[in-house]
């Protein structure tokens, strides 16, 4: 059950929606759903197909550039287009479209557990001709550099002539909107055409981005399954291969294209990506649909969650799950971008996300995928390294923001530069990532420098005073709040940080002396510093109000006046759309949780009376701008009893995209939203926590189910946890036996245990 997105019916008005919803991807090639066919003049749409972490370089202009200000930006290019197959029926050429006939059936699905789309149409042409077509595209998983396309045409009261043109074309332009800061203002055209040529079947272009000189190549190659006339032409920057048949008997098309770039596959990319498409352009669609048939029954094996009683939750549960998978970067140059592969927004970069919103899912499903998006941090860590000293610090690592290869690309240093806590997400996903697999491998591979580094900085920008541990001049994840003193968030994720590379320091000098030495070599580590990084952290100035019990989100923060949002008209939302910055930083107004996530993360640090009372109070003032905001306030509320709060966020949460309730997917998914929702269950209703004492679990039901079921990996050992009124199945799948505490009582889990519901 609930294993297909469909939509049933065409709306225009809906394109570029649907564009981004469909969108497929690999981790290193996406593709958005755009129409094979092309349009009919006009419409908005973004034709776009993307290669994770390929970007170009783009002037920042600033009005007053001041000191440190990134001088460039790194941008997703927009690569090229190999999507359109254009189709013409009869004598006449009557042009196959959406916008001219009659479309008698419509259906468009998405195949979650298969990994691949398709959309049925039958067509009458403006004369009468009847087609059903069916188009089905699937991005390999298992072939990282293949797009695979199959046109299926059948004729209903029509056999004559047929033509299919299959483009290929380098003519392509980034999307820019200049009135909003979460899309590209300007810099569309970014790649030039380099060499454009045919040999027999096989069509190639090469193109190359205008500053950062990375090239990318595409080759492809058609089959059809009957006798074709066939025409190749080269144009300036497209070719263009039409294939003339008749419709006798059904037609089926393929078009194989595989994209090769500079960065993974070096110099020769286009020769090697030929070579790469001789080696699968004899596989039939079926064939590689079925490996990735494959592919993904084995990742949902482990990361299916079941909710019973509620079919369309269940769709935006497994539609999101299906999009982070399809979505993580599995090399040393990518990572998640915050809208995946599936659009522009935010120019393909990745921020704070990964680590702290879609990591704990590959971290608890597929921890060989989460170690390499830890690794891609590794990768850039001497930039964080010369960022830092960029900002006046002489040791540690400040990473940046907003990047792709490395470099801050923020041009708006308040709600950019200035959230630093950053690097102490990165830390945390390290630990978390460690806590969950106990592969103490990943300190002496690359880990412990990265939280040594991370430790450094802290040191660097924070100083004592009156006894305490300070920070000061930072913004923490709330945008609405820029340029503060003491970020409870900053602060509390800082002291982990420091409290943990003081940990690994002992346990890489116990456990592995080598690669200690190795380390500390290579950054000139002196033994001392972690004893500053203890006395840093055990003195670390949390705010706390007495008067109200909470912790104040920084300073200032409960000085100011509190934001109106109930006079505020609906048509201001986001914020951030219709009042300058300076005017949100006078109020008490929160974009997304700030103090609430860090009570979540880190919630050891205080007692349940001060994060009850600190979730009431934020709350009033939260907007929830930012997708990044309802699942969290979700998994609070589980913690702290409030079912129908979790219930209610939690619902915002899943379906985000797929009813497009912040009005921007056709910029692209909201990735962070989408672990957002995994955590909302493994961590808010399931109540999971995996800590340094070990693993524990405090199920809830909400009462509008009648049961949900998660499984997660940690140590090697898969476990399944089934949740009904009956009560609460632990199971363990696969792996050894594994200690765990169920409401607060331990339990060995080898064979089945069941417990009340609490
Ligand atoms: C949020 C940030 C987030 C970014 C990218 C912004 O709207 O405020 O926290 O990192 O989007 O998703």
């Amino acid at each position: 059950m609930t294993w297909t997105y469909k939509t049933g019916e065409f709306h225009p008005e809906s394109l570029l929606l649907q564009e981004s919803l469909f969108a497929l991807a690999n981790g290193y090639i996406g593709v958005r759903g755009n129409l094979e066919e092309g349009l009919a003049g006009g419409e908005l749409s973004i034709r776009g197909s993307y290669i994770n972490a390929f970007y170009d370089e783009t002037q920042i202009h600033y009005g007053e550039k001041l000191f440190a200000f990134p001088e460039t930006q790194e941008k997703l290019v927009n690569i090229i287009d190999t999507q359109t197959i254009e189709l013409f029926f009869g004598v006449e050429e009557e042009r196959f479209s959406l916008f001219a006939g009659e479309v008698m059936h419509f259906e468009r699905k998405l195949y979650l557990d298969k990994g691949f789309s398709e959309r049925i149409v039958h067509w009458r042409s403006p004369l009468g001709k009847e087609v059903v077509i069916s188009f089905k595209r699937l991005v390999s998983i298992a072939y990282r550099e293949l797009f695979v396309q199959q046109i299926t045409i059948k004729g209903i009261n029509f056999d004559g002539p047929v033509k299919i043109v299959s483009l290929l074309n380098g003519d392509v332009a980034n999307y820019t909107n200049a009135n909003d800061p979460r899309v590209a203002s300007g810099h569309a055209k970014l790649l030039k055409v380099i060499d454009v040529k045919t040999k027999k079947e096989l069509q190639t272009i090469l193109c190359e981005t205008s500053a950062s000189k990375l090239q990318v190549a595409c080759n492809t190659r058609n089959w059809i399954s009957k006798h074709a006339t066939v025409l190749t032409k080269v144009h300036q920057d497209k070719t263009v291969a039409t294939y003339e048949t008749d419709l006798d008997q059904p037609v089926v098309f393929e078009k194989q294209s595989v994209y090769t770039d500079t960065r993974r596959h070096g110099i020769d990319l286009a020769e090697k990506g030929e070579k790469l498409l001789q080696d699968v352009c004899s596989i039939r669609f079926e064939a590689i649909a079925e490996k990735q048939e494959a592919i993904l029954q084995s990742f949902w094996k482990v990361s299916d969650i079941e909710i019973e009683g509620d079919h369309r939750l269940q769709e935006g549960i497994r539609f999101n799950m299906f999009h982070l998978f399809q979505s993580a970067g599995r090399d040393d140059f990518s990572n998640i971008a915050a809208k995946g592969l599936s659009g522009e927004g935010y120019e393909g970069h990745y921020f704070w996300d990964t680590e702290i919103y879609m990591l704990p899912f590959f971290t608890l499903t597929e921890p060989s995928l989460a170690k390499s998006l830890l690794r891609y941090r590794y990768s850039i860590l001497e930039g964080a390294r010369e960022r830092a000293k960029e900002m006046g610090h002489q040791k540690g690592a400040l990473f940046p923001w907003r990047t792709i290869a490395g470099r801050e690309c923020s041009g708006y240093f308040p709600a950019g530069t200035a959230q630093y806590h950053i690097s102490a997400d990165v830390a945390y996903s390290y630990i978390q990532y460690y806590l969950a697999t106990k592969d103490s491998g990943i300190w002496s591979e690359f880990g412990a420098e990265v939280l040594f580094e991370t430790a450094r900085l802290w040191i660097e920008v924070g100083h004592f005073a009156d006894g305490t541990f300070r920070i000061d001049a930072v913004t923490g994840p709330d945008e609405y709040t820029c340029i503060v003193n003491n970020n409870y968030y900053t602060n509390v994720l800082a002291k982990y940080n420091l409290q943990w590379a003081a940990k690994v320091y002992q346990l890489l000098k116990d456990t592995d002396p080598v690669a200690f030495d190795e380390i500390k070599q290579k950054i000139q580590f002196e033994e001392a510093e972690a004893d500053d990084w203890m006395w840093a952290a055990q003195h670390m100035y949390l705010p706390y109000d007495p008067e109200r019990k909470i912790n104040p989100q920084d300073d200032s923060f409960l000085q100011k006046a509190v934001w109106n949002l109930a006079d505020t008209p609906k048509e201001h939302y986001p914020l951030l759309l219709h009042y300058h910055p300076l005017t949100l930083y006078r109020y008490q107004v929160c974009k997304q949780a700030d103090t609430v996530l860090a009570h979540f993360l880190l919630e050891d640090e205080q007692d349940l009376e001060t994060m009850q009372a600190s979730y009431e109070y934020y709350e009033k003032v939260t907007t929830h701008d930012s997708s990044l905001s309802s699942c969290i306030f979700s998994i609070m509320a589980v913690k702290l009893g409030n079912m129908e709060k979790a219930y209610n966020y939690f619902m915002e949460t899943a379906r985000l995209d797929l009813d497009n309730t912040h009005g921007n997917t056709k910029d692209g998914l909201h990735m962070a939203n989408m672990g957002g929702t995994w955590m909302a269950i493994v961590y808010g209703f399931g109540g999971l926590r995996i800590k340094e004492n070990g693993i524990s679990l405090t199920p809830r039901l909400p009462k509008q189910w009648t049961g949900y079921k998660f499984r997660f990996r940690t140590e090697g050992t898969t476990l399944e946890v089934k949740v009904e009124q009956s009560g609460v199945s632990i199971k363990k799948l696969t792996g050894k036996g594994l200690s765990i505490k169920v409401y607060g009582e331990d339990y060995y889990i080898s064979n089945p245990i069941f417990v009340g519901l609490q």
